[in-house]
């Protein structure tokens, strides 16, 4: 087996220094456990945060220890009834190639049902952000002019297209190549969309949505947020789902300069974690797996091979080098 533990804690961008692979004896399983091969692992940007020791609403990992994550495997030896080798089981215990859990913190899921790298993307825990960061953070509703940074990223490319199905007036995304904004526009149907690498965010969001916007759904923050908070419209709502662009700062970072705006256009700003909103989950599944199942819903994933190399797949993810789902494929 093998698995990738914490080696030290970043100063601002991490590396590959930042990361021990080490191989080890395969578990075994003991009362009420599983032992699991994992298949894919998620590498995400909250990770980021875990790798620091500020509090936050998840526990820094810890240095010298294995690092942690969503992760989706085969069950290769289980104690415990209900699971069988070849079930497929969705779980906590990624960045390393075989894991023993308890089958209470594992879910079953239907490989017959979406094919099985989905459960971590579309499927899975950034596409239930998306729903309910539109819905319920946002308060969407049809005839809104919706913004999404990071757009050509897991969240963000589910939230415009969702946005479109259900009759946004004109969607919105930005992202960090001119492939992505070609991406966005040819293949995922948003309106309009500008690589925030050509110039002013401000300038390019004012010309990409000269009516202004209603919803802005962040992923990015910093003069992002500045911009949008600068187009938004009388009553507008942001749903603060990240903000990508300030982890790896090493000093406090500015604020918007206009927040006074926010008084005389009477905005709301909203803080989403996609934990407060497990609830939704089956409501999420039963509407968007049959729309991702006829294609209505396109989803993108960018693989990277070998457990070995899943430290790069996330200093990737960081540097953009994903369209759609960052994932490892073991
Ligand atoms: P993505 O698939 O969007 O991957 C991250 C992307 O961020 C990269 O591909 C890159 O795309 C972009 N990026 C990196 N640096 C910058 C920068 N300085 N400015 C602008 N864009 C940048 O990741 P996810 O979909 O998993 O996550 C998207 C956001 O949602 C993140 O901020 C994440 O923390 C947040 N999140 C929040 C959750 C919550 O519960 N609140 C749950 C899940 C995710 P590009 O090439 O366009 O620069």
């Amino acid at each position: 087996a093998t698995e990738i533990r914490l080696a030290s804690r970043p100063h601002g961008v991490p590396t590959q220094d930042n990361f021990d692979i080490v191989d080890t004896e395969i578990p075994s399983p003991g009362a009420g456990q599983i032992l699991v091969r994992n298949l894919f692992m998620s590498v995400d940007p909250a990770m980021r945060g875990r790798m620091s020791s500020a509090k936050s609403y998840a526990p820094p990992f810890e240095v010298g220890e294995v690092m942690s994550g969503g992760a989706l495997g085969e069950v290769v030896e289980s104690t415990v009834d209900g699971f069988k080798p070849g079930d497929h089981v969705l779980h906590q215990a990624g960045w390393r190639t075989h894991a023993v859990l308890d089958a209470a913190r594992s879910v079953k899921v239907d490989a017959s049902a979406a094919p099985l790298s989905t459960y971590l993307g579309v499927l899975g825990m950034p596409g239930l952000t998306a729903y309910a960061g539109l819905l319920v953070s946002a308060e969407f509703k049809p005839g809104d002019t919706v913004f999404v940074s990071g757009a050509a990223g897991a969240v963000g490319s589910l939230v415009g297209q969702l946005a479109k199905l259900k009759g946004a007036k004109r969607v919105i995304g930005s992202a960090g190549s001119a492939e992505k904004v070609r991406h966005l526009i040819d293949d995922l149907g948003f309106d309009a969309a500008f690589n925030y690498k050509d110039g002013p965010v401000t300038e390019q969001l004012a010309a990409a949505a000269p009516e202004g916007i209603d919803v802005y759904f962040d992923n990015v923050g910093g003069e992002h947020l500045e911009a949008a908070i600068a187009s938004m419209n009388l009553h507008g709502r942001i749903a603060v789902c990240g903000m990508i662009s300030v982890y790896n700062a090493t000093e406090p970072t500015p604020a918007p300069r206009n927040l006074p705006q926010i008084i005389a256009k009477r905005l709301t700003i909203r803080g989403l974690l996609v934990i407060d909103h497990w609830s939704l989950r089956e409501q999420f599944v039963t509407e968007v797996a049959p729309l991702v199942a006829s294609g209505e819903i396109k989803y993108s994933e960018t693989f990277v091979d070998g457990i070995r190399n899943a430290p790069e797949a996330f200093l990737g993810l960081l540097g953009g080098a994903n369209t759609g789902k960052m994932l490892v494929r073991l």
